[in-house]
This record gives C-alpha cells, structure tokens and sequence, in this order.
C-alpha cells in the first residue's frame, strides 16, 4: 500500500484535496487495527505524522491550540495536564502506555467512537475542532462535529488540524466504567464540571448514546444532576453492557463526581 508523508500542512492539504481516497493516518492506533481485519481498504495512506503544524500545543490569550497529534502521553504532562485535568484523567485511562505514546486527540477525534475517551471531557470544555483544507480553516463545536456512531462531519478534502478550548478552570474529574482498569473500552465514562464562575454543572458522557453527550444545568440543581445526566443518555444493550445497567452507573457516576468536584 502507498504511504505518502508530507512535510508540511500544506502539502498534507493539497493531497489530501487531490486524492480523498487516502486515509490519513496519526498514531494508526484505530487505522492499522482496521487495516488488519480487512475493515476498510484505502488506495493508500496519508502519514501525517511529519506535518509540524500538528504537533504541540500553544496558549494565546487564555485561547489553547492543541495540535491534533498530541499523544495522550503528551496531554498527561503538566502544565497542560493542570489546564485540562479531566482529559489528563481520561488520558491515563486510554489502552496501556503503548497506545498512550501514539494514539493521538485527532485521532480519537477522526475515529468518533461513542466511546472516546477524550470526546467528553472535551464536551465539558466546550470545545472546538479546527478543520483546515486547501480552502481555508474552520472551527466547529465539537458538538456539532460528532453526527453519529463513528461518524463526524469531516468534508472529504478536509484533515483536522487541532482543538480550541478556552480552558474554564472549573473543578472537574473524568471517570470510566470497564471490566478491569486498563486496556477496556468503557462500558460507560463521565466528564464532569463543577463551574463555579458560571454556576454552571456540564457532564458529558460517553458509551451511553450515539455520540457522547453534553448536559447543563445551574449549580443549585446538583441534587437532581445525577438524575438529569441518566435521563439525557440514550445507551443501548451490547455485549459489554445493558441499557439499563448504563444508566444507573452513569447516575452512580455523577453523584460520586459532583462530591469529588463539589468541595
Ligand atoms: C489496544 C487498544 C486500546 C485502546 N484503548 C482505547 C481507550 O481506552 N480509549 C479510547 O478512547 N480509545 C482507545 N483505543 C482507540 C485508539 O487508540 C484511539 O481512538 C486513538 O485516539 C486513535 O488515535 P490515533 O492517532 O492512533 O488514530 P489513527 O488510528 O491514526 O486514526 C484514527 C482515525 O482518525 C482519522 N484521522 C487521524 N488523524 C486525522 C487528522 N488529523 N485529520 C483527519 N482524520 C484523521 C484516521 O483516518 C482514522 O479514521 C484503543 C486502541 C487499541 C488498539
């Protein structure tokens, strides 16, 4: 299979204009496990891991750039992980320290799993994706960037550049429901806010819809939180859980939050 590997944001955009066809790939922690199990045939893959412009993270003006090639290892150390402490949580929960040294925020992003592990404490956050392609750049909510199960509202000429989030500072803690405390897809997780300068509570959950979920409320609703964040879900029966059994953990996992953030 053909790799091609530009240098620089543009190149990547160009080719990634004038053949859609070709899969970019990142860490290739979701890629190469499709490739091997005959899930998805691309004409070839397009390697971005030399494209400066997506590597790092940068702060200006309260605004965070990160750079959609940020491993999870790399959003683990401070002072970014001081910044955003419920993606640090979530990101020391993310496969094993292998996975966690290549898979990547742009690829958790590009992959759109209702179990992203990064997608709800990035809900939290409000955060935007930053899309760039040969006509330009543009932010979308991560909201409005996640359509469905896997699917995400990439154009087909377009890669994804990096994240904005105006960092809150709100109390927050991420959690994660699995059968065992490393390598698990989550059988449901939970990002949680306590804001309060906006007296706002924002959890976002993930596992327990097709796409992970935001919910708000005012602080003086806490008592009902949990409540509302378990009505909001909308989770499914599957092998590694039921609907039902979703439901009550994330109410579970909501009350413990709200007292770990709450203080
Ligand atoms: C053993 C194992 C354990 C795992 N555990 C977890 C876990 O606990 N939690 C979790 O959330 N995930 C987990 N994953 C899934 C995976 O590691 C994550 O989704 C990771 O964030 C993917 O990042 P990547 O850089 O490897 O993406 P890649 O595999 O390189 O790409 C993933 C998708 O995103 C697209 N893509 C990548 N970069 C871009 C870009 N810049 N622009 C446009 N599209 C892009 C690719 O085309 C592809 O569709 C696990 C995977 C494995 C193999």
């Amino acid at each position: 299979m053909e790799v091609v590997s530009p240098r620089t944001l543009e190149e990547a955009l160009r080719l990634r204009a004038a053949e859609p066809g070709l899969m970019p790939i990142e860490g290739g922690t979701d890629v190469m496990v499709d490739l091997n199990f005959d899930r998805r045939r691309p004409v070839g893959l397009l390697n971005l891991n030399e494209v400066p412009e997506l590597r790092g993270w940068s702060r200006d003006d309260g605004l965070l750039r990160i750079g959609a090639s940020l491993t999870y290892a790399q959003v683990r150390q401070r002072p970014l992980a001081d910044t955003l402490p419920a993606l640090a949580e979530a990101a020391r929960t993310v496969g094993s320290p292998q996975i966690q040294n290549r898979g990547t925020l742009g690829g958790n992003l590009g992959t759109a799993s209702p179990a992203g592990d990064s997608l709800p404490p990035l809900l939290i956050e409000r955060a935007d994706v930053e899309l760039a392609s040969v006509r330009g750049v543009r932010t979308l909510a991560l909201e409005r960037f996640l359509l469905g199960p896997k699917r995400n509202a990439l154009a087909a000429d377009e890669l994804i550049a990096g994240i904005r989030v105006r960092p809150s500072g709100a109390r927050q803690t991420f959690m994660k429901v699995g059968p065992r405390n490393a390598m698990v897809i989550a059988v449901v997780s939970l990002a949680l806010a306590v804001d309060r300068e906006r007296e706002e509570l924002r959890a976002a959950y993930g596992s327990a819809g097709p796409v992970p979920g935001l919910v708000t409320a005012s602080t003086g609703e806490r008592e009902t939180f949990p409540e509302l964040v378990a009505a909001a879900a909308e989770p499914i029966d599957d092998l590694r859980g039921t609907a039902a059994y979703r439901r009550h953990a994330l109410r579970v996992l909501v009350g413990r939050a709200l007292e770990r953030c709450w203080a």
